[in-house]
């Protein structure tokens, strides 16, 4: 057996003693030919080697360099110097990977996040991308836990779909056509009757509407699962292949869907604060650094920690969009005409007006609810004003929408007039309008954007650095 190593997380929490111990893992710097900060990747501490003087060959000892690969076995003691509390006095040095420090595109020394972007194939070697790649595991983690806990089926909904009617975002399409010589009918249209579906399908913007028919039989369900955007907004919020987590929920109205959502999201946050401290700490460190270069008025008030405990303990916000509108509209940006678009009622409220209300007005995360019917989708509930619909938004700090949901239309007539009157052929969406049309409830759900909640807890100001390979507008590196 190779693999008896030790990782260096659970190493740390021995006691030395001079047990007999292996690591495996890569060099962070190697001093004075005698102690080698190794790490292993799961921990950003490292653990020190000591080398004996005289005990290792010169030639070994040059293959040391930075990002080497290493097998060290030795006894573990407890250190002499200052800075840690454990050394390996190590007997044994396998190289098993040389790495050509003039070569090698990470030097020790402070790389920029764009620069890093570029490089992402070497970047979980750095500790700020250890750290938040070690949290959205843990984030993931804890999803599936908080649903599996409360009873909920974690269903696949298709990735290539041939529904097109949701009208979530630009899509890519799915295609064996070839582009020359595509095939035609009579009219000139391309004949997806001979593609590789005889239909034309796409990448899915949503797994939704197949969640809604899951959970109109099984009651509670989840998704987690890649979703795809062909949109062009180059915005540090946005992927064109990102991961989405959309429960759906039987008998639940948009009261139940909120409460769900608000202690989803504080669910996983505590997870993440029990299960990474350690990471978390080191993030927010980083974020104060970063932030010494921003003037007084652009840093965060909080420290991330402090922002993850405030958001734990505090009710979110519950306002209207109605009452949204009014705040912005007594807002004194709105006055001072510091908005660039125009604030009124029946708009779509762009980024800078629901930063205004989380970052600003309420300085916590709100949920705004009841939005005008204009501007959402066909399925969302229709209230008896006429004029909004059952759906609920949360925004927070830093990030803006991190939660798009809503009760959902169960009523098949009502649902019917809506769909005619945004043009949405209900002969092609028969099997969704099935399930009203047998044993119809009232039920809810939301999508919870993942690399969004990852930018929240990491403190990460830019979707591309919490997604290990980043797709977006003319990139697909990797
Ligand atoms: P936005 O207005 O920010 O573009 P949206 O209204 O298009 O969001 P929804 O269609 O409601 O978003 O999608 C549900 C959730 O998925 C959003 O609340 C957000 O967290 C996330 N999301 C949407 N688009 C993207 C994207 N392009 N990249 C990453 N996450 C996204
Ligand atoms: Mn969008």
């Amino acid at each position: 057996m190779f693999n008896k190593r030790i990782k260096i997380k659970k190493l740390l929490t021995e006691q030395p003693s001079g047990q007999q111990v292996t690591v495996m893992g890569w060099v962070k710097s190697f001093r004075n030919n005698q102690f080698i900060a190794l790490n292993d990747g799961s921990t950003n501490n490292n653990i020190q080697i000591v080398t004996e003087l005289g005990k290792f060959d010169e030639t070994t000892l040059k293959r040391i360099t930075i990002s080497a690969a290493l097998m060290v076995s030795g006894t573990l003691i407890p250190s002499l110097g200052k800075g840690q509390q454990m050394e390996i006095k190590a007997d044994e040095i396998t190289i098993l990977g040389d790495s050509d420090a003039e070569k090698y595109p990470l030097q020790p020394k402070k790389h920029s996040l764009e620069f890093l972007r570029e490089i992402a194939h070497l970047r979980f070697r750095t500790s700020t991308f250890g750290a938040v790649f070690r949290i959205r595991h843990s984030l993931a983690f804890a999803i599936h836990q908080f649903f599996n806990e409360r009873g909920f089926v974690y269903l696949h909904t298709p990735i290539i779909t041939a529904s097109d009617a949701e009208g979530a975002g630009e899509m890519f399409k799915v295609t064996t056509l070839p582009f020359d010589n595509t095939p035609r009918t009579p009219d000139g249209e391309i004949n997806y009757k001979e593609d590789f579906f005889g239909r034309a399908t796409n990448l899915t913007v949503s797994g939704q509407l197949e969640g809604e028919l899951g959970a109109t039989g099984l009651g509670d369900i989840y998704t987690f699962g890649p979703t795809f955007r062909a949109e062009n907004s180059n915005t540090p919020r946005h992927l064109a292949e990102f991961w989405m987590i959309e429960p759906e929920m039987a008998f639940y109205d948009l009261e139940d869907n909120m409460n769900l959502a608000e202690e989803f999201i504080k669910y996983i946050i505590r997870y993440a604060m029990e299960h990474n401290a350690e990471d978390l700490t080191f993030l927010q460190q980083r974020l104060i650094e970063e932030e010494k270069l921003l003037p007084q008025d652009k840093r965060s008030e909080m420290g991330l920690l402090q922002k993850l405990e405030f958001v734990l303990n505090n009710a979110f916000e519950r306002i209207s969009y109605t009452e949204a509108i009014d705040i912005l509209i007594q807002s004194p940006p709105y006055k001072k005409k510091k908005f660039q678009y125009e604030v009124k009622w029946g708009m779509d409220m762009q980024s800078e007006h629901e930063r205004y209300l989380v970052e600003k007005h309420f300085k916590k995360p709100v949920i705004v609810t009841d939005y005008p019917a204009d501007i959402k989708a066909f399925y969302m509930r229709q209230n008896d004003d006429g004029k909004t619909v059952a759906a609920m938004d949360i925004l927070a700090p830093g990030i803006g929408e991190i939660v798009g949901g809503s009760q959902r239309e169960e009523r098949l007539e009502k649902l019917g007039t809506r769909m005619k009157a945004m043009n949405i052929p209900q002969e092609e969406l028969s099997w969704y309008l099935d399930t009203r049309r047998f044993g119809t409830v009232p039920h809810a759900g939301f999508g919870l954007g993942f690399e969004r909640m990852v930018l929240f807890v990491t403190g990460m100001s830019n979707i591309r650095d919490v997604i290990p390979f980043p797709r977006t507008p003319k990139n697909a590196a990797f």
